[in-house]
């Protein structure tokens, strides 16, 4: 088999950065933030939402109607100060706020949708050597990313929204970019024969960041691709599966 477009030895490599000192455990608090965000956004929608009482409503009504999440009591609790102390007293013309009404259901859509829209490949190509395919070729003893087979000077785009840790020259790597993203992980990407961003910038999902390469040790041009719980090399995770699990066709 040809060893084309694969890693050679990297035995002796070693990364240390400075960016290290953020912590898996740090990374992970930052998921839930991805649904908080969601929320408040499904919430901002629901609050705007008022009922003008009808002739003949009653509170279960409406709630019902209404889809309230926690029925009328939840629509009695939302408006006291509109309709009183008797929850029968509700006159025709009183607006009722909504709030609360299906915010459960919007607020899972919301993170749901955002969880999952805008994230792509990294490059448009078939992939090469998979991950955790086992050799000597590789310092762990198996590939730590997936490869994507594609000529030098291929669009490299951010698979995901994030923040560009570091952008430069790592050895075995070659030139590399590293991005943060919110829930905590991290995607690199290697071998690139140009790198077009540089650290501490905001990128979005599906922007370009550089060209594919043979930049460091290979045989051959192709885009390596990583997902890790930290940006340090030896804290990757399965790079398919993850862009699966973000709605992405791979
Ligand atoms: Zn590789």
């Amino acid at each position: 088999m040809p060893a084309q477009g694969k890693h050679r030895s990297s035995k002796t490599r070693r990364i240390t950065r400075a960016a290290a000192v953020v912590s898996a455990g740090g990374a992970a608090l930052a998921l839930p933030l991805i649904g908080a965000t969601g929320a408040h956004a499904a919430t901002g929608d629901t609050t705007a939402q008022t009922y003008t009482v009808k002739s003949g409503d009653t509170l279960s009504k409406i709630a019902d109607a209404q889809k309230v999440d926690g029925g009328w009591k939840k629509l009695y609790d939302a408006n006291k100060n509109v309709v009183g102390s008797d929850a029968d007293r509700i006159k025709p013309g009183m607006k009722l706020t909504l709030d609360g009404a299906e915010q459960k259901a919007s607020t899972t859509a919301t993170a749901s949708s955002s969880d999952s829209s805008g994230w792509v490949k990294p490059v448009d190509g078939s992939t090469g050597t998979a991950y955790h395919a086992s050799g000597s070729m590789w310092s762990s003893g198996y590939h730590t990313g997936t490869d994507f087979v594609v000529p030098t000077g291929t669009a490299i785009k951010a698979v995901g929204p994030g923040t560009v840790v570091s952008a430069g020259w790592d050895g075995a790597y070659g030139n590399e970019v590293v991005i943060k993203h919110a829930d905590g992980r991290y995607s690199q990407y290697a071998h690139m024969s140009s790198l077009g961003v540089s650290a501490g910038q905001t990128v979005t999902a599906g922007q370009q960041i550089g060209l594919s390469g043979s930049t460091g040790n290979v045989t051959g041009p192709h885009l390596h691709f990583e997902i890790r719980t930290s940006p340090d090399y030896g804290s990757d995770v399965d790079p398919v599966a993850y862009l699966r699990g973000h709605g992405v066709s791979i």
